[in-house]
């Protein structure tokens, strides 16, 4: 008696081309699997969709470099460097000395940055020869497929304005939009709006700018963000903070980074850019005044998290061949190792 032929195995479709995506469809290719990654090439410059277009990408640890290394020796540059860092905000004598004197004190510290400009120029080459089908292109929605599987409804495709795509695997990977797709997520799962500046001109003579120049970041010694997101679910009104810093970004510099929360599941809709543009700088200030009145581009997008810390990684509930890889907290460090671990669940289930 012979066996029945192997059904040809259908291609897993990624949603999302931010760095939670990309990490998760370069896995899977890894491991022998074939993905459609499905994002929209352009985000309209006046509201992206990406929090990775705006991230620093800087990571802490020996392991997270030891990552990037592997993932940039597999897949070629992404955009990866070690970096220096520069910790402000000690309290009491260590505030009065120079940035230079305090990148010293952090001079230790094993930190490493993805470049978030130059990750994005290099994705499109990287997916490609890795062999990863990109499609240019929105899911509007996605439905169970009878029998089993999944049917994601798309917009944007050219030239056709409207097409669907099936699967029996499908990973959701789009950030904060995750839940518009899937609104029976964990309410665990939420969203934050985060802004910074780009600034373009690295004028001579600002002591902060000039340890950008030099390869470093440049980060509060604690940050208030982690905080604030874990008090998330119990905001009865939107609340925001300030973690002054400062990172290179292609040939800039990124200046933020403002942290708003909103109330309650709210939808996507964005806080008023001229006012939180305005409460960046005066955070800004506090480091340095010359900082607050830089030249620079404010921009904002919304950044998934989980209030409780634990990103979603695995099989959604009550929803077969679902997957979610969403919602981390210092990703850059983190999410190579965690797409390796769901990677590896996904072809094995
Ligand atoms: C200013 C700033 C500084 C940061 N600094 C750091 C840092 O130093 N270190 C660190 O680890 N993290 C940092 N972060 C956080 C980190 O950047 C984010 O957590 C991470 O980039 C999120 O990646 P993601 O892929 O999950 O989401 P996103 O980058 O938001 O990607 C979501 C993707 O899904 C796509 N998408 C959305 N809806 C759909 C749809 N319906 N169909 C198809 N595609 C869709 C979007 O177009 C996008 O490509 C920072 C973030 C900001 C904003």
């Amino acid at each position: 008696m012979g066996t029945a032929p192997e059904r040809p195995r259908d291609a897993v479709v990624v949603v999302g081309g931010g760095l939670a995506g990309v990490l998760v469809a370069l896995a899977l290719i890894r491991r022998g699997l074939a993905v459609t990654l499905v994002a929209p090439a352009d985000e309209p410059a006046a509201c992206p969709g990406s929090a990775t277009s705006l991230s620093y990408g800087a990571m802490l640890g020996f392991g997270a470099r030891r990552h990037w290394r592997h993932l940039e020796a597999c897949h070629g540059p992404m955009g990866f460097a070690p970096r220096g860092l520069v910790l402000h905000s000690w309290g009491g004598w260590l505030d009065q000395l120079p940035p230079a004197a305090l990148a010293l004190l952090s001079a230790p510290l094993p930190v490493g940055q993805v470049d978030s400009a130059r990750f994005a120029a290099a994705l499109p080459g990287v997916l490609a020869a890795a062999g990863v089908n990109q499609l240019d292109a929105r899911v509007l929605n996605l439905q169970p497929r009878p029998g089993g599987g999944w049917i994601l409804r798309l917009a944007g495709l050219d030239p056709s304005p409207s097409a669907s795509l099936e699967s029996s695997r499908v990973v959701l990977a789009a950030g904060a939009f995750c839940r518009s797709l899937w609104p029976a997520l964990t309410p665990n799962l939420r969203h934050s709006w985060a802004g910074a500046l780009i600034v373009t001109d690295l004028a001579d003579g600002n002591p902060w700018l000039e340890q950008v120049r030099s390869g470093r970041v440049v980060q509060p010694r604690a940050w208030r963000r982690p905080a604030l997101e874990a008090r998330s679910a119990a905001l009865t009104q939107e609340a925001w903070i300030v973690d002054a810093g400062l990172a290179p970004w292609g040939s800039g510099a990124l200046l933020g980074q403002i942290t708003l929360v909103p109330a309650g599941p709210a939808g996507l809709e964005p806080p008023d850019p001229a006012q939180m543009e305005q409460r960046l700088r005066q955070g800004l200030a506090r480091l340095d005044p010359a900082l607050a009145r830089l030249d620079g581009d404010y921009r904002q997008v919304p950044v998934a998290f989980c209030a409780d810390g634990r990103p979603l990684v695995g099989p959604v509930a009550a929803a077969p061949g679902l997957w979610s890889f969403a919602g981390f907290s210092g990703p850059f460090g983190t999410a190579p190792a965690l797409a390796e671990q769901l990677a590896a669940d996904l072809a094995a289930a």
